[in-house]
């Protein structure tokens, strides 16, 4: 008989977002990701992307469902343990990112693990391992303004994973980037991948999606196209399966 499963990283059992004002953005989505996966989220503007991200990531909670990342029920935590999930198993990287103005590039990415209880001298060394892991290496005493926009993003994706996240999630990196920039940095999250990290990046464009491993569609809150339907299924009789909403 083989091993029981690892648990996914992120899972949702029947996640619905409705925003004040009583916008549906994610409707009734049951979805696994599963450890070391890449995967693709696909859809119209307005179709829930984003609010699915912040989701996965705890930066919002769900008005019914439950989310699990790397295990934990996020409702269930206290907002010191949500923040300590957040720090040290999740990473961010989002269309536009504001580096601070002066702040040097090692600095910024060094930031990165101020809430994961890293100290300072560990920070820096671990900042500049993963700015070499981005093709960065040359440029960690640069001030943003001597970045390009690739480069910039690529000092966001080494924020992103300085404190090795269990999941990356990225909400369109390549948007603003011309198509050279933004190629180089999908092959640097396909490299971030390979070594080991679950990426979930959402992307306007469909070569781009169409090219990596799994795909999930949405639209209008809900998932229309899962690439790899099995993910969905959840144990049975697991501690959640009466589906209950928080
Ligand atoms: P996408 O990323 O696919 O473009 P979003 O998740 O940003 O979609 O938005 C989904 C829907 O939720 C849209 O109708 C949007 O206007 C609405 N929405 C997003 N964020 C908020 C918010 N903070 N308050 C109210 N409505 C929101
Ligand atoms: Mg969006």
């Amino acid at each position: 008989m083989s091993a029981p499963a690892p648990a996914p990283v992120v899972e949702f059992r029947s996640v619905s977002k409705t925003y004040p004002g009583g916008v549906a953005a994610v409707r009734d989505v049951s979805l696994a990701v599963g450890r070391g996966e890449l995967l693709a989220v696909v859809g119209p503007s307005g179709s829930g992307k984003s609010s699915m991200l912040h989701l996965m990531g705890s930066l919002d909670v769900p008005t019914s469902g439950r989310v699990l990342v790397d295990g934990h029920d996020v409702a269930r935590l206290s907002d010191r343990e949500v923040s300590a999930l957040r720090a040290t198993r999740i990473g961010f990287v989002f269309q536009q990112f504001h580096l601070a103005v002066g702040v040097p590039v090692l600095d910024a990415v060094a930031d990165g693990l101020l809430y994961a209880g890293v100290p300072r001298r560990r920070r820096r060394a671990r900042a500049a391992a993963a700015l070499a892991r981005v093709g960065l290496r040359h440029r960690v005493h640069h001030l943003p303004h001597q970045l390009s926009g690739g480069e910039r993003q690529r000092v966001a994706v080494a924020r992103a994973v300085v404190g090795e996240p269990a999941v990356l999630l990225a909400d369109e990196p390549t948007g603003n980037l011309d198509s050279a920039s933004g190629a180089a940095v999908l092959e640097l999250l396909r490299e971030l991948n390979a070594a080991g990290t679950t990426v979930v990046v959402i992307t306007h464009d469909r070569d781009v999606a169409a090219a990596l491993p799994r795909r999930i569609e949405l639209r209008d809150g809900r998932i229309v196209a899962d690439t790899a339907p099995h993910a969905l299924r959840t144990p049975p009789g697991g501690p959640y399966a009466t589906g209950a909403s928080a």
